[in-house]
């Protein structure tokens, strides 16, 4: 496989990457922010209030593209006069150091103003996909503890006034849009509650206080709320700049939404850390409105994820010439070489593939701007984080370069979550002799990139052999008919398990047996017969979660019941 050297023309912000990784010490880090152990320290002021004292004021922070397509901007200095009223209604409602605020929105200022309203008054901000029916929210809202909600009149009316009931602890509900008739108490319009609201200055905050709250995904039982303190601000900003090459000259979209973790800490706190400007687009997906946000807003550098790209991919014969773009970046799930590389052809950018988790609150490992890329590989690990392959739940016995095994960080950044507080033992029980252990399945080549193999649960065993799915998947994205592969593995009775793929094609020509078997052959030249999918059904398209991840469960299920079925009809 071809790496992609870095561009001759561009110089990213992180110049001497050896030097960052052997000077970089957390401490010091932390220290020079005033992020230091007890030092007091808010990341609303370090996103916000420090560059309107820094005269830049004027700057604009968002770039706000409405429902309607109307395009305005908020400037820093706007941005900090909204959240002091934001935290100034907090206290007036009650609200607390500690105390939680979610929000269940998409991508619209208002989550700006709200999180670093939020946190500038000491309390604890999540945020929550709209797109969650009333069961999923009720469930977070309640373990979260939600003190004050902001939220629309469409999803308070259908999701939340059902649940009210069962949320003892939500008092005050703000909306952004109008009020339903007869509102009940506690029921606000945002605008009237900011109208009224103090300006408050930002509470003593030190910079291990909580202050962001996210939820997993939850797809091993009930999610995990996971709390990270102000100091994880420091991890923003400074993997902004390394691994997204974030300036303050930049216009920034990161197209996350902001119920996942990616939209608060990449979509609100990276860019202001940096000083940059974010777009952000309340619209629903459009290809012809991201193509045109990415031509005419001049975004420089993008933040999405690979399942956007390929729908992106799917729904784009040929992109505009995009002369402002400089970077573009993906996270979330695994960026197969064939999206890397299309990012090259379509916008002249390859894709560079950042890797974290909920859990580490920032991006860990990633395929850096001042390094080449790897199709298909990770990347490699961002100054101050030391990954490290071992063997599965002991991180005092590494593996060998090239063998599977989990993926251990160590180091001390300061974003890794702080602790759950619906499961106590959970930070205890993933951090051991100075590791945290991922629960992700990858190797390390002799380069030092890493290669992503799987999540844990995902793995296949298949015949004696252990599968990873993403290797399967990124085999099988690499025929031209194939635009995006799920791979699980299948009971069966001699091997234990088989592999299944499920295979979305590409648009052009009949999805038939001639089809399948083009694929299944070309599967087997890469792959070889022990991984080499046994089954290949296709499907118009695969269920994803929220934040664009493959449901693998949900497609072993399907395939589970399926052949069932085929050994019930043998038998
Ligand atoms: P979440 O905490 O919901 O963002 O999910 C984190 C999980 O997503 C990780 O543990 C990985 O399994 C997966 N993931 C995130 N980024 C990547 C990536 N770049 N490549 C492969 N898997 C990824």
């Amino acid at each position: 496989m071809e790496w992609i050297e870095k561009h001759p023309d561009v110089s990213p912000r992180l110049t001497d990457y050896d030097a960052e990784c052997s000077n970089l010490n957390w401490p010091d880090a932390l220290a020079r922010w005033g992020a230091g152990e007890n030092q007091p320290f808010n990341m609303a002021v370090a996103a916000v209030d420090r560059h309107v004292a820094e005269g830049l004021a004027e700057r604009p922070a968002l770039r706000i593209i409405d429902r309607d397509g109307g395009d305005r901007s908020l400037t820093y200095g706007a941005l900090q006069a909204q959240t002091a009223r934001f935290a100034g209604a907090l206290g007036s409602a009650g609200v607390g150091v500690g105390d939680r605020v979610m929000a269940v929105l998409g991508p619209v200022p208002e989550v700006h103003v709200a999180v670093l309203g939020t946190v500038r008054a000491g309390a604890v901000f999540g945020g929550l996909f709209s797109a969650f029916g009333p069961d999923l929210l009720a469930q977070r809202l309640r373990l979260a503890e939600a003190r004050v909600l902001v939220t629309t009149t469409a999803v308070y009316e259908r999701k939340i006034a059902p649940i009210r009931d069962r949320l003892p602890s939500l008092r005050d509900i703000w909306l952004v849009d109008g009020l339903p008739e007869n509102p009940p108490p506690g029921l606000r319009r945002l605008a009237d509650v900011l109208a009224e609201a103090p300006y408050a200055e930002p509470a003593a905050t030190r910079a291990e206080s909580p202050a962001l709250l996210h939820f997993t995904s939850g797809t091993t039982g009930e999610p995990k709320a996971l709390i990270h303190a102000h100091r994880a601000a420091v991890a923003h900003a400074l993997t902004g700049r390394w691994a997204l090459d974030l300036g303050p000259e930049d216009c920034f979209w990161c197209t996350a939404d902001p119920g996942w973790v990616t939209g608060i800490s990449y979509g609100v706190f990276a860019p202001l850390l940096n000083g940059a400007t974010a777009l952000v687009d309340a619209r629903d997906f459009d290809p012809d409105h991201w193509l045109e946000n990415l031509r005419d807003r001049a975004v420089n550098v993008w933040y999405t994820s690979p399942t956007a790209l390929r729908m992106l991919r799917r729904a784009v014969a040929e992109a505009p010439a995009l002369p402002a773009l400089r970077h573009i970046a993906s996270v979330g799930e695994p960026l197969d070489s064939e999206t890397v590389e299309w990012g090259l052809r379509a916008f002249g950018q390859p894709v560079h593939d950042t890797y974290w988790q909920s859990e580490t609150g920032a991006i860990v490992i990633a395929n850096l701007p001042v390094r080449a890329i790897k199709p298909g590989a990770m990347g490699l690990p961002v100054p101050g984080c030391i990954p490290a392959i071992v063997t599965p739940g002991d991180p005092d016995s590494p593996v060998t370069d090239g063998a599977v095994g989990e993926l251990a960080i160590r180091g001390d950044w300061p974003a890794l979550f702080r602790d759950c507080p619906n499961r106590p033992d959970y930070r205890a029980r993933v951090t051991r002799s100075g590791w945290y252990l991922t629960g992700d399945l990858a190797r390390r080549d002799a380069d030092g990139y890493f290669w992503f193999v799987g999540r844990g649960d995902d793995m296949i065993k298949t015949a004696g052999h252990m599968v990873g799915p993403f290797e399967v998947e990124a085999a099988l994205m690499a025929h031209p008919r194939v635009s995006e592969a799920g791979v699980v593995g299948a009971p069966d009775p001699v091997a234990g398990e088989v592999v299944w793929a499920f295979v979305v094609p590409t648009g052009e020509g009949e999805a038939d047996e001639t089809l399948r078997r083009d694929i299944l052959a070309h599967a087997r030249r890469r792959l070889g017969p022990a991984a080499a999918p046994r089954v290949i059904l296709f499907r118009r398209r695969l269920p994803h979660t929220r934040s664009g991840k493959i449901l693998r469960r949900r497609l072993r299920r399907l395939a589970s019941r399926i052949s069932g079925r085929q050994s019930g009809v043998k038998a």
